[in-house]
């Protein structure tokens, strides 16, 4: 059959060009080239705690290398469901209403597939992480961006009502957030829940961040509001916790009634979660005492107040974040049209990369804004402060 170029079937789908996400590894590739210090990407390289390696190392050893049944090992499923318990008072049954999946972004992949069709709509909040937009778009799920109201992100209730259609079929909520930091506060919360609950949605949460908080805040699971466990799909993982971003280990919890269908979706792309890094994080759970998560948060503290300080010794006014381990900061100073254009100066001022504040808005928005990435060992973080203050 004659073609011309334009018709030619070798063509990416309509959603490939839409779903790209290329300013974070763009500067990343773009450090690496340098020699640069990376604060763009959200990579922990704090050390894994020894007992989560040891055992990992240890169920290698030990021949746990086959597939497991499709949503994770039972001591895995089993030390989560004692976590939800533990931290939030949730009961979840570990054998039907867990799924360990292969990171948060397997989980929130699994539940968006299981749940929403073509053509639903989810309402998210913006300044929002830009996976959690492109797997729903690259589903033909259309996120609806609710505008976080600023300098403190707080939550605009009448935005949120007024963003509701009929075919709105869920909310997600990322708390404490990528990239603002923000925690949402019981009474957000409750508004957020009171409105699921008015127009039957689901809530779909992100809680990866869930032990990075500060000042003394607490994080508050949306599940547990009244009426919301059965509508709620909690998602979170150890990424971060355990600075296993590579591991690819994270798990979805929710009712009974939509985790089969969550678990086969898993299944199609992933098959499960990597066996043995499955038995790392269960002794993680199991083993590390509370100590272990108010130290996390202590230290995070610690590296968020060396950030804060730096950019603001530079002239780049930084909003504090409340949570997670990452600082939005002004770019004002910085000469180019857009953040894209700053971020690239900085780096090849100071050798510091951060990511353009435009990757977490709609166009248009965020050409002011930078977002620095904190969770670096502390002599790594010095450097990255020391060269940022030579601004
Ligand atoms: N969710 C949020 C909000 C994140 O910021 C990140 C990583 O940056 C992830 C999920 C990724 O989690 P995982 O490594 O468990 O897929």
């Amino acid at each position: 059959m004659n073609t011309t170029a334009s018709q030619s079937r070798l063509a990416l789908s309509a959603l490939a060009p839409e779903t790209f996400q290329s300013e974070i590894r763009a500067m990343t590739t773009e450090c690496d080239r340098m020699g640069g210090i990376n604060l763009a990407q959200g990579v922990c390289d704090t050390p894994v705690p020894t007992v989560v390696e040891a055992a990992a190392a240890q169920a290698m050893r030990d021949g746990q290398n086959i597939y497991t049944r499709c949503d994770g090992i039972a001591r895995l499923r089993e030390a989560i469901a004692a976590k939800q318990q533990r931290d939030y008072g949730l009961s979840y049954d570990f054998d039907r209403e867990v799924l360990v999946a292969s990171g948060a972004t397997a989980g929130l992949h699994a539940a968006a597939m299981a749940l929403l069709n073509p053509g639903d709509e989810v309402l998210v909040f913006e300044p929002f992480y830009g996976y959690h937009v492109n797997a729903l778009k690259s589903l033909r799920v259309n996120p609806v961006l609710v505008a976080l109201a600023e300098p403190d992100f707080q939550l605009d209730v009448d935005a949120v009502r007024a963003a509701v259609t009929p075919q709105t079929r869920a909310v997600l909520v990322n708390t404490p957030a990528n990239p603002s930091g923000k925690i949402f506060s019981q009474s957000e919360l409750e508004e957020v829940a009171e409105l699921c609950r008015q127009h039957d949605l689901f809530l779909i949460t992100d809680e990866i961040y869930e032990y990075f908080v500060y000042d003394g805040a607490r994080h508050i699971c949306p599940a547990t509001l009244p009426g919301m466990r059965e509508r709620t799909i909690v998602i979170s993982g150890f990424s971060k916790t355990f600075s296993i971003t590579g591991w690819r280990i994270g798990y979805a919890t929710a009712d009974a009634r939509w985790m089969p269908a969550m678990a086969h979706f898993h299944d199609l792309t992933y098959v499960c979660a990597p066996a043995p890094l499955q038995v790392g994080a269960a002794a993680g759970l199991e083993q590390l005492p509370p100590s272990f998560y108010t130290q996390l948060a202590a230290d995070y503290q610690a590296k968020r107040g060396k950030m804060a300080a730096a950019l603001e010794d530079a002239g780049m006014k930084p909003t504090v974040p409340a949570g997670a381990y990452y600082i939005m900061a002004s770019a004002e100073r910085l000469p180019g049209k857009t953040a894209a254009e700053k971020a690239r100066h900085l780096l090849r001022l100071t050798g510091v990369a951060a990511v353009a504040g435009s990757a977490f808005f709609r166009p248009g928005r965020g050409e002011n804004l930078l977002r620095f990435c904190f969770a670096k060992q502390d002599a790594e973080l010095d450097d990255a402060c020391a060269r940022l203050r030579k601004l």
